[in-house]
């Protein structure tokens, strides 16, 4: 059976109808209380049984992601969606043969791997960093020399900076290669950033797409620390970021939410996408506190079949990650006082059994009147947190 059209089966999908979500992390989580608040029901599928989501689920199918019984309790519901992108797209195309899904297996598909995500991206008519793919100890050779300093990257399952080593020379390159089990890499140019920023755009179709504020993001070691709106670049910047995630969206002909982060260098003379996640974003949470609608709410909407709603910005706001890194004891929570005692800090906690370095448990959103003030009130609270260790 041919996969069914998301415009063929435009019918809009009503509360109290159920929608299934593949994934139990903390963006099933965020989704699962968007669409309970909106009426719908809510299936979770996801292995482990203490996944953040099945606490606002109605039903947790606590299987692997192959399971045939899974896959047959999916089909139940009026349509699916992904809270991430290394789902499996066998699963999500046999589903989309009787329900509707989005984002479609094709665009996750895209996302699961940086070589054919980069080939899209420049078939879009965007750029990327200058990369090289590394697929054999052959293709580590002198054309290689133009590529450094670079970054070796997995072509799959890397997340939050996983699966990256820098290199300096071929032979540092040949032994991150080999680090990487030799599974197929790319090897991009490590850039001198200027400033990362990303855009979280909310597609139905070509005529009814919503994009979120500009955020400006701030990594460490591989991981997003804050994110901050209004974007501090220049309106005309912004804009094209939007045109430019919009761009990739029509070229995908993406149906629900997509983020796309980028990179800028050389006093904006470049721009460059780093990458596409086609879902929610930990760069969107400030949309939790700060906007008129939640970038979750906007994927169940788009899900169901409904319009985007409006995103405008009501305040500036710093979303600040809280990492596992910051319990000092396993039992010991950090003082959450010092967050909730604050009139405009949202703490959003993921209810992780386990803290681990390099984890993410939670976040907060800082509301100010400009982004100069949100950040700097962000950092202090979180070396707050962070001294009372
Ligand atoms: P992930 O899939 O883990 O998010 P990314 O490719 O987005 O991996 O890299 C994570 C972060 O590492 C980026 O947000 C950026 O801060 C830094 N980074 C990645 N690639 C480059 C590069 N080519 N040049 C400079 N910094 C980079
Ligand atoms: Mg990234």
């Amino acid at each position: 059976m041919q996969p069914m059209n998301f415009k063929e089966q435009n019918r809009v999908i009503l509360p109290p109808a159920t929608l299934g979500i593949l994934g139990g992390g903390q963006l099933g989580m965020m989704f699962t209380i968007a669409a309970k608040t909106m009426g719908y029901n809510v299936v979770v599928l996801d292995p482990d049984v203490n996944a953040p989501t099945q606490m606002f689920a109605d039903k947790h199918i606590c299987k692997p992601y192959d399971d045939p019984e899974a896959l047959q309790e999916l089909k139940q519901c009026a349509a699916v969606t992904t809270e991430f992108e290394n789902v499996s797209v066998s699963l999500m195309k046999q589903l989309a043969q009787s329900v509707r899904v989005s984002s479609s297996g094709e665009c996750v598909a895209i996302s699961q791997n940086r070589i054919i995500e980069k080939e899209k991206i420049r078939e879009a008519g965007l750029q990327t960093v200058p990369y090289r793919v590394i697929e054999s100890d052959d293709d580590c050779s002198e054309e290689c020399l133009n590529f450094f300093p670079g970054i070796l990257k997995t072509a799959t399952l890397g997340y939050d900076g996983k699966g990256q080593i820098v290199v300096n020379d071929l032979r540092a390159l040949k032994k991150a290669f080999s680090d990487l089990k030799k599974v197929p890499c790319v090897l991009e140019k490590k850039l001198d950033l200027q400033s990362e920023a990303s855009v979280v755009v909310c597609r139905l179709d070509s005529e009814t797409i919503q994009c979120f504020p500009v955020a400006d993001n701030v990594h460490k070691n591989g991981i997003l620390f804050t994110s901050t709106v209004p974007s501090i670049l220049n309106s005309e910047l912004q804009e094209r970021l939007k045109n430019y995630a919009i761009q990739l969206a029509d070229d995908l002909d993406y149906v629900g939410v997509l983020t796309v982060e980028f990179f800028i260098v050389n006093d904006a003379q470049k721009i460059y996408v780093n990458e596409i996640a086609p879902r929610p974003h930990n760069s969107g949470h400030y949309t939790l506190d700060a906007t008129l609608c939640s970038q979750f709410q906007q994927q169940v909407r788009i899900l169901c079949g409904l319009p985007p709603l409006d995103t405008s910005l009501l305040r500036a706001c710093t979303m600040v990650n809280i990492l596992g890194d910051l319990w000092p004891q396993k039992e010991q929570e950090p003082d959450w006082q010092i967050l909730l005692q604050e009139p405009f800090v949202h703490l959003h906690l993921y209810s992780k059994k386990e803290a681990r370095p390099g984890r993410k448990m939670g976040h907060f959103n800082v509301l100010s009147d400009t982004p100069e003030k949100s950040l700097s009130t962000g950092l202090n609270l979180f070396s707050h947190l962070e001294s009372d260790h």
